[in-house]
């Protein structure tokens, strides 16, 4: 039986995840649950899974579900303590990170420290310090297992293989809605629109990241430090109906590709359960129904986001963390309609040439810069 602490419980990634362990519960238990401020979601989660401790990131809501929980003996925690306190206890066997955005880097950094095994939805915090965890990760043998559907098929294609012999990894993404939009639109795109994805049903900022094809540019940096990977032998190439999840190209010209229908449900479930594998419940794919897989190149002029992932990549240091930080203020600036769609990436630019970059960052360097950041862009918007 492993022992989950599952952070971002009221989210896409979270409810997915419950359903997994609701469905093999000879296999998970789950011990811990945390959210930002869904109290009345995390309190119907915590009467129906009772896990030992929950923790709720918005003060402001503690009070209710202490004394909504009251009478269930399971303890709860507020603030980012308490989040990174669930990140970390001794007793857990793997901590889900689905935290969405920046917040999740501190849980992501407590939790390898203390060497527990760690299914990682929460890309920003790789993104924004790479280099530290992943020197942590190393150094105390972490299982670091990805959840992203493009970083589990890169994972699975590796199995078995020497990564040495890898001549380069293929990201795969769909280009989003406005995968065929004029470039002239884009000033009058409204979040409504944006919302909209093609293939994958998903929380609000990473559905924005996906239409603005920063999603991918953050992939990118995730793959670069994920599999110890070069940014020019990372290729991205837009795959719309979502199936072919990733591939990896080996010296010999041979190129092995993971598929399957988009449900997150599959790259969590293997994830919480590898080595091995669990029988499959739910939809199978089936390609005669599919028929088509087609394949494009990314159009980087229309989408400028994903070349400055790249910039960001190669600028090193805290670099792509500026560029994580100022994307997602940005996104959410526009889901409240005040900027533009087409702002987003202009944004992201000025806030990659205001700031002089540090080099070597360690990670309080890094979570300063966050909130520099933040206020940074705020102040323009
Ligand atoms: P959602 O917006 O659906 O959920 C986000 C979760 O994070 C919620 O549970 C939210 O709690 C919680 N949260 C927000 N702020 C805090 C905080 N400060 N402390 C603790 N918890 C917090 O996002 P998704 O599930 O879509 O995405 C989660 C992560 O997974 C993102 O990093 C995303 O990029 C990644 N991902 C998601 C995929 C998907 O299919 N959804 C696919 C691949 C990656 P509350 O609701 O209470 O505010």
């Amino acid at each position: 039986m492993k022992r989950i602490s599952l952070l971002g419980s009221t989210g896409s990634i979270g409810r997915n995840t419950l359903r997994i362990a609701s469905e093999f519960r000879d296999r998970f238990e789950i011990g811990y649950l945390a959210c930002g401020k869904n109290h009345v979601e995390l309190i119907r989660q915590a009467r129906k899974f009772k896990p030992i401790a929950v923790a709720i990131y918005d003060q402001s809501r503690y009070k209710i579900v202490k004394e909504e929980l009251a009478s269930e003996n399971i303890e709860v925690l507020g603030g980012q303590e308490g989040i990174n306190e669930l990140a970390s206890r001794s007793d857990i066997d793997i901590v889900v990170n689905a935290i969405v955005g920046s917040k999740g880097l501190e849980p992501t950094y407590h939790c390898v420290r203390k060497g527990i095994a760690l299914a990682l939805s929460n890309k920003e915090s790789i993104v924004m310090a790479g280099e530290i965890i992943m020197g942590i990760v190393k150094k105390r043998g972490v299982s670091l297992r990805p959840i992203d559907s493009e970083h589990s098929a890169i994972w699975q294609c590796l199995l078995g293989e020497d990564k040495e012999r890898v001549k380069r990894i293929i990201l795969t993404g769909s280009g989003g809605p406005f995968r065929k939009t004029p470039k002239e639109r884009f000033d009058s795109i409204t979040p409504k629109e944006a919302l909209r994805h093609p293939t994958w049903r998903m929380g609000s900022k990473i559905t924005i990241d996906s239409a603005t094809l920063m999603n991918k540019g953050l992939e990118v940096i995730e793959a670069k430090w994920l599999f110890d990977m070069e940014p020019d032998k990372i290729d991205v190439v837009i795959h719309p109906q979502s199936i072919v999840h990733s591939l990896v190209e080996f010296v010999d010209g041979s190129v092995k590709a993971q598929l399957g229908i988009p449900d997150m449900k599959l790259p969590i479930q293997f994830a919480l359960s590898y080595p091995e594998r669990l029988p499959r419940t739910w939809e199978r794919l089936n390609l005669e129904i599919i028929k088509e897989l087609t394949f494009e190149e990314p159009d980087i002029e229309r989408f400028p986001c994903l070349r400055l992932a790249f910039e960001a990549l190669r600028i090193g240091g805290n670099a792509p963390a500026i560029l994580n930080v100022a994307n997602e203020n940005a996104v959410y600036a526009f889901l409240e309609s005040k900027i533009k769609f087409s702002q987003i990436p202009m944004l992201i630019e000025k806030a990659l040439t205001h700031f002089a970059v540090i080099k070597n960052p360690v990670i309080e360097e890094i979570l300063e810069t966050e909130k520099e950041v933040k206020e940074y862009i705020r102040s323009l918007i």
